[in-house]
């Protein structure tokens, strides 16, 4: 079987889960990509392959609610390696500004290659002639120019979800020439911002010494590749209809009574990284609270940490650190039955984020980077009577189109307190000429119409053949 569109991801967009008879299933999970990418891939009979999560596990090609999927096995050698060892503990804190210290190991770069091989292998068995393949993140850069070397019919697009740094930062990479040149396989490499499109550029000029002009490079076989911003988005008007619905409008107000019915509510919603962070954003409203500017029997802080990457020995510091802050902060400022801060280590489906979102006053996302932030889209989107402040982070992707938001730099603590202050105080008509303006932007530049503007390009790349949704 060949297919007319083949995505490549590292998971596939999947969960096993036990079903009503007792045997095990899959369900899709409730990703925006996959939201975005079903369209697509229905109207071009399209097949995704990505790691199922497991280990060892060699699975047949199957569906699951329509969508046609390929699963790559991975060994445990993979896993420590390849996903946690140079993805997660050399690429990730790399390419967001060295948050944390990258480590670089030539084991770990061994198995990338390895196990991108693997993946474009898979892709070029699949692929029919002429077919477009779409390759995603950072965990699969050199699977581009792999697959270009097998299947030379291919239009093949790239699209990196995180950062990418500035040259003098990926300049440290043992292996920058190559993460370079396997990206270059591709016709169209999209990135969050058009920061990022302009660092791969000047990259590509000084590193590798091909001609650019613009946002095209030029290869000494002829062929064009261009780098682009394609700003990821959300399912707006899915996030909105779930705020709207009768089930979150009721859980919306049994979280306020649950909580004490505070005047104010603060949320925090990321997952348990070091970029997000949740330690600095904590720490303001503890100053706050501890000066007297926000009182425990008016405001409360809901921080959820979603578990992430708890083998990775920098998350497990993380996540001490961040706990004793709230036992701290909790043992200061709370009363009985007044806690300042609800910490909740847990990952909450997607009814359950809507609700949380209308139930919070101000919003508080301040990563020191990070490539988009939905969490940030997704609050706008659920505010559909334009209340609701959002503090932002100058550093993430969403503070280019969210210019309204309370923006702030994640290392000046004393500017993080006067915003949190200011949102806080804001008056309703500031509040909500803010929120308007933001809605306008987050329910115009959606999910879908990031998939369809990617499509485009790509297919404008190379000469045209995949189809409109
Ligand atoms: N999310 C979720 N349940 C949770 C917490 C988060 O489904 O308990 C979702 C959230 O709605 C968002 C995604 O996880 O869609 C986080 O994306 P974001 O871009 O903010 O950060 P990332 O985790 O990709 O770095």
């Amino acid at each position: 079987m060949s297919y007319d569109l083949v995505i490549v991801a590292n998971r596939l967009p999947v969960d096993r889960v036990e079903l009503p008879d007792g045997t095990k299933g899959w369900r899709t999970s409730p990703g925006g990509l996959v939201t975005a990418i079903e369209p697509v891939m229905r109207a071009n009979h399209g097949i995704w392959i990505g790691w199922p999560g497991g280990i060892d596990e060699e699975l047949e090609p199957f569906e699951s609610d329509g969508l046609e999927l390929a699963p790559m096995s991975m060994s445990a050698e993979d896993i420590t390696e390849f996903y946690e060892g140079f993805s997660n503990g050399t690429l990730w804190p790399l390419y967001h500004d060295l948050v944390a210290k990258p480590e670089f190991h030539r084991e770990w770069w061994d198995a990338y290659v390895r196990v991108n091989r693997r993946f474009a292998e898979k892709a070029a068995s699949l692929a029919a002639e002429n077919a477009t393949v779409w390759v995603h993140d950072y965990q699969l850069q050199l699977v581009p120019q792999m697959l270009r070397d097998l299947r030379p019919d291919l239009r093949i697009g790239f699209y990196l979800h995180i950062p990418f740094p500035p040259a003098e930062l990926f300049q440290q990479l043992p292996w920058r020439r190559q993460i370079l040149e396997g990206l270059l396989g591709a016709d169209l490499v999209g990135f969050q911002l058009p920061g990022a499109a302009q660092n791969f550029v000047r990259l590509v000029r000084q590193r590798v010494g091909h001609k650019t002009h613009r946002d095209l490079i030029y290869l000494p076989d002829g062929r064009t590749v261009r780098a682009a911003a394609f700003p990821i988005s959300i399912d707006a008007a899915g996030f909105e209809e779930m705020a709207r619905s009768a089930s979150v409008v009721e859980r919306v107000e049994e979280i306020r009574e649950a909580l004490g019915r505070p005047r104010k509510v603060f949320l925090g919603v990321d997952r348990l990284d070091y970029t997000k962070g949740i330690y600095a954003r904590l720490r303001a409203f503890a100053e706050l609270m501890g000066e007297g500017h926000i009182d425990v029997e008016d405001a409360v802080f809901i921080q959820v940490a979603v578990p992430s990457r708890e083998q990775v020995e920098q998350y497990r510091i993380l996540r001490d650190e961040i706990e004793r802050l709230v036992g701290r902060i909790n043992g200061d400022h709370g009363r009985i039955g007044r806690p300042a801060v609800h910490y909740l280590h847990s990952s909450y489906p997607r009814e359950e984020m809507a609700a949380m979102y209308r139930a919070a006053d101000v919003m508080v996302v301040t990563p020191y980077r990070d490539g988009m932030n939905l969490v940030a889209k997704e609050y706008v989107a659920c505010r559909y009577d334009d209340d609701g402040a959002l503090v932002l982070s100058e550093f993430a992707g969403a503070a280019d189109e969210l210019r309204q938001a309370w923006l702030v730099n994640p290392y000046d603590i004393n500017g993080m307190k006067s915003a949190l202050l200011e949102a806080y105080r804001a008056d309703d008509k500031e509040v909500s000429r803010r929120m308007r303006a933001m809605r306008k932007q987050v329910t115009q530049h959606d999910v879908k119409a990031w998939a369809a503007s990617f499509m485009t390009g790509l297919s404008d790349v190379g000469g045209g053949h995949v189809k409109d949704v």
